[in-house]
């Protein structure tokens, strides 16, 4: 038997995804930016003083409010939906009927089990049914849905459930490699490894177009 403590830990340590949803809260966002960076602070100072740090230090006395700031602003911003970039998509004028693939989306994550980040590259792929989609709107999704305390399995789903809806069509695919500070900084600090994710909707779960993809990925771009 293992308590609920223990098995928390134990999801952890194993990187487990429960669910393709943010575990949030209803109440998540009834109170403003503002007030949860000041809660933050508060709440960072408490840790620091733990530790047993001196926060008069010049060097120190601001990390509680940059700490606050970056959380609710910068890296866990992508939590509050008004932040969502607007997926507009358009006419596809051309008839351009083929698989478009949008490669090497830097991806800045954190993971949530150790609040410590993930870094790496996403693969977007789509197939037209009629609309298209901005090729940057491609890259803000990847950063809306990174900019949360993450799973990879959950952001790569995330992204790709994100498109479908945008374009009206189930031919999406979305790979992510990915490597995550916990495993490579901590706990079995193995510098090399690294984590590949991958969902593949519709036509992409045809071998044919999934390796395709995996081609146009593997692909050097010179320019
Ligand atoms: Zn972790």
């Amino acid at each position: 038997m293992i308590n609920k403590e223990e098995f928390q830990d134990e999801i952890g340590d194993n990187h487990v995804s429960l669910s393709a949803k943010n575990p949030l809260r209803d109440d998540a966002f009834d109170i403003s930016d503002e007030e949860k960076i000041e809660k933050i602070k508060k709440d960072f100072e408490s840790i620091l003083q733990t530790l047993g740090m001196d926060l008069t230090d010049d060097s120190l006395k601001g990390t509680p409010n940059r700490v606050a700031k970056m959380f609710v602003k910068e890296i866990f911003a992508g939590l509050n939906p008004k932040n969502k970039p607007k997926a507009s998509t358009f006419e596809n004028n051309y008839k351009y009927g083929e698989m478009l693939v949008e490669k090497n989306i830097i991806v800045y994550s954190t993971c949530e089990h150790h609040l410590l980040p993930i870094i790496g590259r996403a693969h977007v792929a789509y197939i037209s049914n009629g609309r298209v989609i901005g090729l940057s709107k491609m890259n803000r999704i990847v950063q809306y849905y990174s900019k949360r305390p993450q799973v990879q399995e959950r952001l790569t789903m995330q992204i790709v459930q994100e498109l479908q809806i945008a374009l009206g069509t189930d031919d999406v695919a979305c790979v992510i490699d990915a490597k995550h500070l916990c495993v490579n900084s901590r706990g079995i600090s193995d510098i090399e490894s690294s984590t590949v994710t991958s969902e593949f909707g519709g036509k992409f779960k045809d071998p044919q177009a999934r390796l395709e993809f995996l081609d146009y990925i593997k692909m050097d771009t010179k320019f």
